[in-house]
């Protein structure tokens, strides 16, 4: 169970987060929607451990896995490497890969790959070290439609086959409604859990037709 109670965040003088409290229980997924600039980046790095400024308390599993918004992948390596060097047993990893639609590429250099393709290796990268806890920053923006719908469909295979839990970074409530069971706004300034939306048994995990009709219907 990963338990969240950020106080206080800042940068400087300026307050970014102010009582952010939530939990995420094993094997769900928990999107953290909100617009560009908010703070879902910087709650999501306090989460991973990476900044330890801020005032309160994060307790979660130990295995934890990060997708960054860009891809961070070693560039001179190929993409089997790039799952190897991370710590996945060799098996795992081919596997991985496989489950992403990546097989054919496991000998190319990362440094080759189109966008789309390096989003699902660092993706397949997360996945490959079994981690209890799955952290991704907006993992599919500035992919085409069609891309982008393909790698959440790969995310959800290999989600199903090893349910960890998710916390799924995204400004797109299309995406979050499509992936998550749980989707968290943030908003204001400092940024705030301003909504908690449940996402309909209905329309979970079923697609992205009824996800875009649901989010519609949450701007309305
Ligand atoms: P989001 O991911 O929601 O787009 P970020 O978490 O990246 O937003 O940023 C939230 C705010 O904090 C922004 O105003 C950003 O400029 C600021 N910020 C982020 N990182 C730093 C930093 N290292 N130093 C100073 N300000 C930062
Ligand atoms: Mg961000």
């Amino acid at each position: 169970m990963l338990r969240v109670d950020v106080r206080e965040k800042s940068f400087a003088a300026r307050v970014v987060l102010a009582d952010i409290r939530f939990e995420l229980p094993p094997g769900e997924i928990l999107a953290l929607a909100g617009p560009s600039g908010c703070g879902k980046s910087t709650l999501l790095r306090l989460i991973a451990g990476l900044d330890r400024g801020f005032i309160g308390r994060i307790a979660g599993p130990a295995r934890v896995a990060m997708a960054f918004q860009e891809p961070r992948l070693l560039p001179w390596r190929s993409v089997r490497d790039n799952l190897l060097l991370a710590g996945a047993p060799p098996a795992v990893a081919a596997e991985m890969l496989g489950e992403l639609g990546l097989a054919e590429a496991a000998e190319v250099p990362a440094d080759r790959l189109s966008l789309g393709m390096a989003r699902r290796v660092a993706l397949a990268r997360a996945l490959a070290v079994a981690p209890d806890l799955l952290l991704l920053d907006e993992p599919f923006v500035s992919l085409d439609a069609a891309g982008a719908a393909r790698a959440r469909a790969l995310l959800l295979a290999a989600w199903r086959a090893r349910p960890c839990a998710v916390l799924l970074v995204t400004h797109d409530l299309t995406e979050a409604a499509a992936l998550a069971d749980r989707i968290l706004v943030l908003a204001g300034s400092p940024a705030g859990i301003a909504e908690q939306i449940v996402v309909p048994e209905a329309i979970r995990r079923h697609g992205g037709e009824a996800a875009a009709r649901f989010a519609m219907s949450l701007r309305a």
